[in-house]
């Protein structure tokens, strides 16, 4: 597993965070051909990345928030198993009407937010059904700032796992701050560390000992902990 993951960052290293994404996903779901991954809605999605998560460091998730009152650094964890219980999206798609506009979407899949690269309008184009204005067709381009942004916002709304907010209370001034727990960009970050830390074991050793990589990454934590320690390392 330690040589596989070695490699998933590799491969994340020059990609960008949607495809690194993507990369995480399948690891969680390593029988899923890459079209398949592409075509989970990013609901499930993240939920199938709390989980490999949960299976790759432990459920409890630190997580580290500056207060929006004292600015107060607030640290609490997170239980990453918790999204997996969270209650699925009601129907397949989203109606939203606003004045003499109407906008129907089906939810985004992870393909889709690839695709878009971040910009709301190309998904809200990829994701969107049926546009129209008094009745008549019309399309993205078309659509008004404030009624694209809500139309992006119900579809975040209509499945809570793909939009995790915290609600942390500061125990210094009482304001309450909300945050949005990214799943994707929190596990690449920690598997950025895992993976600096676990070639920096492997260059310890390989200079002390002379062992190659595979060598040392075949060693048990405990056993490798310890080789560390015997050459003053850890
Ligand atoms: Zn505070």
């Amino acid at each position: 597993m330690t040589a596989e993951l070695l490699a998933l960052w590799e491969s994340g290293l020059s990609v960008d965070p949607a495809g690194r994404a993507v990369l995480l996903h399948a690891a969680a779901r390593p029988a899923a051909t890459a079209e398949e991954l592409l075509d989970v809605v990013v609901g499930q999605r993240d939920a199938d990345l709390f989980g490999l998560r949960a299976a790759l460091f432990g459920a409890a998730m630190p997580v580290r928030v500056a207060c929006r009152g004292c600015g107060e650094e607030l640290e609490f964890e997170f239980d990453a198993t918790a999204v997996s219980g969270m209650a699925l999206p009601a129907t397949e798609t989203v109606a939203v009407t606003e004045g003499e506009w109407t906008v129907v979407m089906r939810m985004p899949t992870s393909g889709d937010l690839l695709g878009a690269r971040g910009a709301g309008r190309a998904l809200l184009s990829a994701c969107a059904l049926e546009i129209s204005r008094g009745g008549r067709p019309a399309t993205v381009d078309d659509l008004p700032a404030a009624v694209a942004a809500g139309a992006g916002q119900a579809v975040a709304e209509a499945d809570p796992r793909a939009d995790v907010e915290l609600d942390v209370v500061c125990p210094e001034c009482g304001e309450s701050t909300g945050a949005e727990l990214d799943i994707a960009g929190f596990l690449w970050a920690e598997l950025d560390s895992w993976a600096r830390a676990t070639l920096l074991d492997v260059h310890l050793l390989a200079s002390s000992y002379g062992w190659r990589e595979p060598d040392v990454l075949a060693l048990s934590p405990a056993r490798r902990r310890y080789y560390l320690e015997l050459c003053g390392h850890a």
